[in-house]
């Protein structure tokens, strides 16, 4: 974008656009909170139309692990466009070949059958139709305040009413347990095909489990004979400090669901791969019902195969584990001086969690950090709660830059509510 065209002009133009031709009450809620627009971004930085630079902590929700426009992945994009950008799908695709069998070396234990398709939701989808498929039962447990997607299998083991409520009613035989709680799957689990949960519910309001958790939920699917889905479309591929979250409790899931940082931040890009009893319980006599037109895409499964090349040789994963404790210690110091506004900071690796004491603080604290020039979100099902997650390739003066904007909003915060 041309720099006389990056101007306010440029912001009321899109402003118009959205509330005419997207949502306009959601226009009116971004404008509100002081949403510039996304002109340009590299690594941790986004700018906007007035060239001003924002450290990226919000992270487009955990899609962004090797930050923005990651040059290897974009070459590869590059390259592959090349040659052939979409599949055919009458032919054998290379790149879908090495992507999966990339994703099964780097997966834990014996995960080896891959599908992919083009989101988080798609994969839950997938997931929930293998387990059905799989075990001849249709009952999925879940978790209160988990978040899995938007398609209609993915919102009824989602643990939200409001985003349930309009579409009602949504998949038969679906239970709801508390998140965290072992002591209540072996009732729960009975009959059931599958229990699907998150290694941290990051949208739920970031809620790291007590350790053991997924070793327990392991051992109660294998007693009930209910498969183990692993959605680990936000904790996957290096975002909690280990390579995948189950990797915290060393279990393997029978079917882990991935997207987000899966392709770079660079092409929407989803999978789920399977433990290959699973995958063949499901499939081997019926290759063809569950496919996608644009899933496993060329240009999606080489941006994918350059990612996940980055995020090992990078030693990305250790970084988020180093830089996301010194982001939670932090948090916690700052808690620890306002506790009129912070009531609990927690998180794992780089998905940290800001707990406030009411909804309506974020609304004073998150354009204050805009202003300060750092990006920060709420969680989806959680609106106390804000969100850290920046990409992984974040540097330790970087933490310590988004600390100070965080600080300089609770303390405004924490003045307002003084003069309440
Ligand atoms: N599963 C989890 C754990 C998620 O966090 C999300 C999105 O935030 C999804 C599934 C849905 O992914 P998508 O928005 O790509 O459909």
């Amino acid at each position: 974008m041309t720099r006389d065209i990056t101007t306010n002009e440029l912001a009321s133009d899109v402003f118009e656009n959205y509330k005419r031709y997207l949502n306009p009450p959601l226009a009116r809620v971004m404008k509100l909170s002081g949403s510039p627009v996304e002109v340009r971004a590299s690594g941790t930085t986004i700018w906007d139309q007035n060239g001003k630079a924002y450290l990226d902590f919000a992270g487009g929700y955990g899609v962004f692990t090797l930050g923005h426009s990651h040059p290897r992945v974009i070459a590869a994009v590059r390259e592959q466009m090349e040659s052939i950008s979409l599949s055919g799908k009458t032919m054998f695709n290379v790149v879908l070949g090495r992507a999966a069998k990339r994703l099964a070396e780097l997966a834990p234990g014996d995960l080896q059958l891959s599908f992919w398709c083009n989101s988080g939701t798609e994969a839950v989808e997938g997931a929930i139709k293998l387990a059905r498929a799989a075990t001849g039962r249709a009952k999925i447990v879940a978790t209160y305040d988990a978040y899995h997607g938007k398609t209609y299998g993915a919102l009824s083991v989602s643990g939200r009413e409001t985003f349930q409520a309009p579409f009602l009613p949504l998949l038969a035989d679906v239970a709801h347990v508390p998140f965290g709680d072992a002591s209540v799957l072996d009732e729960a689990l009975r009959d059931a095909a599958a229990f699907i949960v998150e290694p941290v519910q990051g949208e739920g309001g970031v809620n790291v489990p007590p350790a053991g958790y997924l070793r327990a939920v392991r051992e109660a699917c294998d007693r009930a004979g209910a498969l183990f889905i692993a959605d680990e479309v936000q904790t996957g591929l290096g975002r909690c400090g280990y390579l995948f979250g189950c990797d915290r409790d060393e279990v393997v899931p029978d079917v882990m669901t991935l997207a987000k940082g899966l392709s770079g931040g660079i092409i929407p890009v989803g999978a789920f791969i399977a433990r290959p009893d699973a995958w063949n319980r499901a499939y081997a006599k019926q290759p063809l019902v569950h496919t996608s037109t644009f899933g496993g895409s060329e240009i999606a499964c080489a941006a994918a195969l350059a990612a996940m090349e980055v995020l090992v040789e990078d030693g990305l994963v250790d970084n988020a584990r180093e830089r996301g404790a010194q982001l939670l210690d932090g948090v916690r110091a700052i808690a620890a001086e306002y506790p009129s506004v912070i009531a609990q900071a927690r998180g794992l690796g780089l998905l940290v969690g800001v707990e406030l004491t009411s909804e309506g603080y974020g609304g004073w604290i998150i354009p204050e950090m805009l202003k300060a020039g750092v990006t920060a979100a709420w969680t989806l099902n959680q609106q106390r709660v804000i969100r850290l997650e920046p990409p992984l390739v974040v540097t330790a003066a970087e933490v310590e830059r988004a600390l100070g904007a965080l600080r300089a909003g609770v303390a405004t915060a924490a003045e307002k509510l003084g003069r309440l």
